[in-house]
């Protein structure tokens, strides 16, 4: 079906004579493979009579070799057509022992999480799913904040492409205005005070015009736009930052970051509440600190807050 789509991707017209002698298939099973296209994939293919099939628009999709065209080649690329989660595939080849740092794409995701089992919605050559690996020799330090140095790098990323209005959210979110554009899972194995992995789970909405699936008040950078991007330039580009980011966070510990990321926080000074469980604290973010942790004042006092089990909400009289 895969293989079908790629001659398909160009956008024009191919008749389904030419497309079954290119698949060694009859024509009608060449109909059967565009039915599941559509519904499988969820893209939409014109018929026409005599002319034959065309894609609704033309697909770019993501290529190891554009990839290291626009800059990134130091880093092994895995792409996938479809794949559980990207990240449940880099805990995999963490365990058949490939060697970190590599990264892990798809062009959708059947099972993407976010964070405490929440879905990702992930579909087909629209957004970037996008996994990168790490070895981590050096112990609690190199870990201390790591994934909002990983929103910083997204939001810069996001920023140098055009969408200008991209900032940060605590702990793990990046948003235009109100808006979710993009969402960071961060997962460990091994023991983080001697010698482990870490798979930086980044999920960045790029071509998504379309969906009723996603719970929370979403955008993308093509609805921000009003263009379309191709996901190998954003790769290579995310890549650039994670790699100055993440330099930076090795050499000189999450405080180096620390009044960066708190510029760009967007809930700076808001009354927020904090949720953790059922529990649920009111107060107002006075920014996080040197590790990371949020920092709130609760009534008249200055507490932190850390741990990946908690989320921030505005509150209605912020
Ligand atoms: P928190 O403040 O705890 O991070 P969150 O709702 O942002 O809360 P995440 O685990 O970061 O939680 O992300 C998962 C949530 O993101 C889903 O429950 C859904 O509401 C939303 N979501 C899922 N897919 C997308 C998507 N493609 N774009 C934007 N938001 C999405």
């Amino acid at each position: 079906m895969l293989t079908l789509l790629k001659l398909l991707k160009d956008g024009r017209f191919h008749s389904g004579q030419a497309l079954g002698a290119a698949l060694g298939i009859s024509r009608s099973a060449v109909w059967k493979q565009l039915q599941h296209l559509e519904a499988d994939l969820g893209l939409s293919v014109h018929k026409v009579r005599g002319k034959g099939y065309q894609l609704a628009k033309p697909l770019l999709l993501l290529d190891v070799a554009q990839i290291c065209a626009n800059g990134l080649c130091e880093w092994p690329v895995h792409v996938f057509d479809s794949i559980d989660s990207t990240n449940a595939e880099a805990l995999r080849s963490i365990e058949r022992g490939v060697q970190a740092p590599f990264l892990v794409l798809a062009e959708r995701q059947i099972a993407g999480r976010g964070r405490r089992g929440r879905k990702w919605v992930s579909p087909f050559a629209d957004n970037l799913y996008h996994s990168l690996v790490l070895r981590i020799d050096g112990g609690m330090r190199q870990i201390e904040g790591l994934s909002l140095v990983v929103g910083l790098a997204v939001m810069h990323a996001l920023r140098d492409m055009g969408i200008a209005e991209a900032a940060l959210k605590w702990p793990n979110d990046v948003l235009v205005g109100d808006k979710k554009i993009a969402g960071i899972l961060l997962e460990l194995v091994g023991d983080p005070a001697d010698v482990c992995h870490v798979v930086l789970g980044v999920g960045i909405n790029v071509n998504m015009r379309s969906t009723d699936e996603v719970d929370q008040q979403w955008t993308s950078m093509s609805l921000e736009s009003g263009r379309d991007f191709d996901r190998n330039e954003l790769v290579a580009r995310l890549g650039a930052k994670l790699q100055q980011y993440l330099a930076l966070h090795h050499e000189a510990g999450f405080a180096a970051i620390q009044s960066e990321w708190e510029r760009f926080h967007l809930w700076q000074g808001r009354a927020v509440s904090l949720i953790a469980g059922v529990n649920r604290i009111d107060g107002v973010v006075m920014g996080i600190d040197h590790q990371g942790a949020l920092r709130l004042k609760v009534d008249g006092v200055e507490k932190t807050f850390s741990g990946g089990e908690l989320s921030l909400r505005l509150r209605d009289d912020s």
